[in-house]
């Protein structure tokens, strides 16, 4: 194979990684550029947009995680990119303006640190013998060392190790060899560590992904999850990737729903998005999430006016005079609107939402929940 075949295996190998800079909507993290798979359009946290060269290393694995479609026992073509050919490959594009930063993942090459020396490797060589200075988001592989991961942090602009499960116990029934206590939660712990404010790894942003469905864990233990990795762990953003049906082991309780409703994990993703968005940027505390008797968000309903249901002595808001705080409460009014309406609220009394750009069902959702007062 040359280095574009691989690049077109290892790319689509890498689509189930969705931890990078992405933008928020809902299928943003799915893209991909017309140049070529490997090539990945993403809105950047603080806008903007950029191209990213994203792809795995490799994807010859000695694990046997049942959710993953790379496991050692799935019948398909591995190969492997050594790390000048990545690094080559990206100053390339990057010359021609067609990338401008990378994220390198791979599975598992025989030994947690032999695959991270590979990872770190291609890294290594785009700062130090080509000396680029841009972003590098660089998969840290579970079970690597304590120094690894520090060589990862000191190379990179984001890092991330997908926790996959909430607890070893749901973990335990995905994967034999992985122990998720020594190879998930250890490196994450020490990732979050070593990037917390004032230290010197801080301007690097530690990400994370759980699988969505694979196993039987529930929303409300996922959102337990998110809430420490938020607070006390330092991780700047959770990512979820629905199991997609046909990707895994044969008999895994994802496989049994997506049969049953092949589309409903990817709403039950959807909703997670937003309950993290709740958790991130509306102040809601983990206690104030509406799950239902099953452990679960409700898939009728967006997870805000699920809460604003549950809530009704909160309501009605005054467009005119209420703080921010209630304001953000509303169901169809995110952060940007909230803050029009109080910018608007100082030059005069509000007598429309539609004046502020606030149409549609974003509107309709919120006009029964204020008063113009
Ligand atoms: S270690 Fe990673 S690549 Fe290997 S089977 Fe598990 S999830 Fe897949």
């Amino acid at each position: 194979m040359d280095v574009i075949d691989k690049l077109r295996a290892l790319s689509r190998d890498s689509r189930y990684d969705l931890a990078c800079a992405c933008g928020g909507g809902r299928e943003e993290h799915r893209k991909r550029g017309p140049e070529g798979r490997w090539l990945y359009p993403v809105v950047l946290p603080g806008g903007g947009h950029t191209v990213l060269l994203k792809t795995l290393i490799s994807n010859a694995c000695s694990n046997d995680c049942k959710y993953c479609p790379l496991r050692s026992d799935a019948d398909f073509r591995r190969c492997t990119l050594s790390p000048e050919e990545v690094a080559g490959m990206f100053i390339n594009y990057l010359r021609r303006g067609l990338a401008f930063g990378v994220f390198l993942s791979s599975s598992v090459m025989g030994s947690p640190d032999f695959t991270m020396e590979r990872i770190n490797g291609a890294a290594r060589i785009l700062r130090r013998k080509y000396g680029f200075r841009g972003y590098i988001h660089l998969k840290v592989i579970p079970g690597a060392s304590d120094a690894a991961i520090e060589d990862s942090l000191s190379l990179a602009s984001a890092v991330s190790l997908n926790i996959e499960t909430p607890g070893k116990l749901h973990f335990a029934a995905l994967s034999r060899k992985k122990d998720w206590d020594r190879d998930i939660m250890r490196p994450l712990v020490l990732m979050g560590r070593l990037t917390g404010r004032g230290t010197r790894f801080s301007r690097v942003k530690c990400t994370t992904q759980f699988i969505i469905g694979a196993g039987d864990e529930t929303d409300l233990e996922i959102m337990d999850y998110v809430y420490r990795l938020y607070g006390g762990m330092n991780f700047r953003r959770v990512y979820f990737s629905a199991y997609q049906k046909g990707s895994g082991a044969p008999g895994i309780p994802g496989e049994r729903r997506a049969a049953a409703d092949p589309g409903q994990v990817f709403l039950r993703e959807h909703r997670l998005y937003q309950a993290d968005f709740l958790a991130r940027r509306y102040g809601f505390k983990k206690d104030e999430m509406v799950f239902g008797t099953d452990g679960n968000l409700r898939l009728d309903k967006d997870p805000k006016m699920a809460w604003a249901e549950a809530h009704p002595e909160c309501f009605p808001v005054r467009l005119n005079t209420s703080v921010r705080e209630e304001l953000l409460r509303v169901p169809g009014l995110g952060p940007e609107t909230v803050k029009l309406i109080l910018a608007a609220r100082r030059e005069g009394k509000i007598r429309r939402l539609e004046d502020l750009g606030c149409t549609g069902k974003r509107l309709r959702k919120a006009e029964g929940y204020l008063i113009y007062e």
